[in-house]
């Protein structure tokens, strides 16, 4: 019997595909279907919050897009035509596929042909009639957009209306390296969140938790807010997502980690708004 999809069930295997997996977003209302390409578990990056079991230090293998393309039309016509919500025994409310989501266990612009693969996506979702009504996202740290490859997938992107949501956690040397465990400067995340925002729409993804039983430190957050306003200057980045940990870490740290409480989330994000930013918050 196939196991219920629900709002707590983000196992990417649960469609038995390679590139593509369903997710029940209750903050979206409905169903995100998830792109992988990082079926090796790689990122250049390692945050100490990612949920990616047995995550490695690389780039995306390469791509098989016929079978992308296979898995895709597949998978939506399933959706839009088959009995997927049935089997998943997917509540009725959540019905709708709410998003198409570049998302996957590692950072899905370091795959080779990025822009063919949004190309690709983007086509196929657009014949089927799901895109414009759903949104096209890419989910991504945003630490090779300064790569022309990148930037010609993020124009694709936009030629579909899709946006980018640009991780930024800490805007200090020392919380990237602990965090994100990257050496890339803030200065070049800065510029290429600007590179990103020219080439489509762009919205800052800002995990704030509890490390160490520290809080956000009172650096940290004087730090991130002194970048948000030179960020504010690039008028084309409009709004920030600032969430917590909602599921488990994979990474050794899991234990030493914890979930902002609302409070503090909401506190934050007036703050950001006093900026000019609008700001919305997933505890
Ligand atoms: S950038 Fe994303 S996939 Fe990569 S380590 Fe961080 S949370 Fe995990």
């Amino acid at each position: 019997m196939t196991t219920p999809l629900t709002t707590t069930n983000h196992d990417r295997d649960v469609a038995g595909l390679k590139y593509v997996y369903p997710v029940l977003s209750r903050r979206a209302g409905g169903l995100s279907v998830g792109i992988n390409f990082n079926t090796n578990n790689a990122c250049n990056w390692r945050c100490v919050y990612c949920q990616v079991p047995d995550l490695i230090k690389g780039a995306a293998p390469d791509l098989d897009l016929a079978l992308l393309e296979e898995e895709l039309c597949f998978f939506l016509n399933d959706v839009q035509r088959g009995n997927f919500y049935q089997r998943f025994q997917v509540d009725a409310d959540y019905r709708v596929i709410k998003d198409i989501a570049i998302s996957g266990n590692g950072e899905p612009t370091s795959v080779k042909n990025f822009a063919q693969t949004v190309m690709l996506i983007g086509n196929l979702a657009t014949k089927l009639e799901i895109l414009p009504t759903s949104r096209f996202v890419l989910i991504t740290n945003g630490s090779l957009i300064h790569q022309q490859k990148v930037q010609d997938g993020l124009k694709a992107l936009h030629g579909f209306g899709g946006e980018v949501w640009f991780k930024f956690d800490s805007a200090t040397k020392e919380g990237r390296a602990i965090i994100n465990e990257t050496t890339q400067s803030v200065k070049s995340s800065l510029e290429n969140i600007r590179i990103s925002s020219e080439l489509c729409t762009t919205k800052l993804q800002t995990c704030l938790f509890d490390y160490a039983g520290q809080g956000w430190l009172v650096k940290e957050k004087l730090a991130y807010l002194e970048a948000l306003k030179i960020i504010s200057a690039t008028p084309e980045v409009k709004e920030i997502l600032l969430y917590t940990l909602a599921r488990p870490s994979m990474q050794p740290e899991a234990s030493q980690l914890a979930a902002l409480l609302p409070d503090a989330l909401n506190a934050v994000a007036e703050e950001i708004r006093q900026l000019g930013f609008k700001v919305s918050v997933a505890c």
